[in-house]
C-alpha cells in the first residue's frame, strides 16, 4: 500500500499518518523528519539543507527527492509507505512518478472555523510536550500539565489570524498538485466533522474508504 497524505497544518496529519502506518504495517515517512535528521547529523548536505529549512523555506526539489529516494529503498518500505509532507511542489509530484507508483491519496479536510477553534484553544506543555485543548481537553489545573506539572503555553502560530493565513497558503500550494493528480490516482477524502472526532475514528473511516476503493486488496 503506497499512500500520500495531505491535510492543512494543525489538522493532526502527523498523528493520523503514523497511526495509519502502524495499522497498515507500512512505513510512515515524513520528509520534515528526514530533513531534520540530515541537519542533526551535520553532514555537508545537512548544512546546505539547514540554510533553507532554518529560514522556513522549502529545501530544493532535487535534495529532498534524493533523500526520499534513499529512504524508500529501506527494508521497512517493502510493504509500502505513507508519504507525509511530500510532494510539496509540482516538480516533486513529477519526480515521484518516476520513482514509484502511488495507490491512493488520503486528503484530510477540516473547515477553517473548526481548525481555528481547535488550534486557538490548543496549549502545549513546555516540559513534556503534552497537548491540551482549553475547550475540549482541558488540563485539571489551569496553566499546568496533568502529566508532569510543567507550564502550558500557546504557540505563536496558533493565533487565529496566523491559522487563517496558514490555511490559505496550504490551499494555494496544494491546488496545482491536486489538479495534477486528478483522474490519475484515487482520492480518499476524510473530513473532521466535529471536535469530538478522535484519530481512531478517522483511521476507521480511512480504512473503510481504502477497502471500498479496492486499494487494500
Ligand atoms: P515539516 O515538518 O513538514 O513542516 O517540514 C519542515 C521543513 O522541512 C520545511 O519547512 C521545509 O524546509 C523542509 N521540507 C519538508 N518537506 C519538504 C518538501 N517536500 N520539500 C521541500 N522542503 C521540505
Amino acid at each position: 500500500m503506497r499512500l500520500i497524505i495531505f491535510g492543512p497544518p494543525g489538522a493532526g496529519k502527523g498523528t493520523l499518518s503514523s497511526r495509519l502506518g502502524s495499522r497498515l504495517e507500512v512505513a510512515h515517512i515524513a520528509t520534515g523528519d528526514l530533513i531534520r535528521e540530515e541537519i542533526r547529523r551535520n553532514t555537508e548536505l545537512g548544512k546546505t539543507i539547514a540554510s533553507y529549512a532554518n529560514k522556513g523555506e522549502l529545501v530544493p526539489d532535487e535534495i529532498v527527492t534524493e533523500a526520499l529516494k534513499k529512504r524508500l529503498s529501506h527494508h521497512d518500505c517493502s510493504k509500502g509507505f505513507i508519504l507525509d509532507g511530500y510532494p510539496r511542489t509540482l516538480g516533486q509530484a513529477k519526480s515521484l512518478e518516476r520513482i514509484t507508483k502511488i495507490d491512493a491519496i488520503v486528503r484530510i479536510g477540516i473547515s477553517e472555523s473548526m481548525l481555528v477553534e481547535r488550534l486557538a484553544n490548543r496549549v502545549i506543555c513546555r516540559k513534556c510536550g503534552a497537548v491540551y485543548n482549553l475547550k475540549y481537553l482541558a488540563p485539571r489545573k489551569a496553566g499546568l500539565c496533568d502529566v508532569c506539572g510543567g507550564e502550558l503555553y500557546q504557540r505563536e502560530d496558533d493565533k487565529s489570524d496566523v491559522i487563517r493565513e496558514r490555511m490559505r497558503v496550504y490551499e494555494m500550494d496544494t491546488r496545482p498538485i491536486m489538479e495534477y493528480y486528478k483522474g490519475k490516482i484515487p482520492f480518499l477524502d476524510i473530513r473532521f466533522r466535529s471536535h469530538t472526532t478522535t484519530p481512531e475514528m478517522m483511521i476507521e473511516r480511512i480504512m473503510e474508504k481504502l477497502r471500498k476503493s479496492g486499494a487494500t486488496n
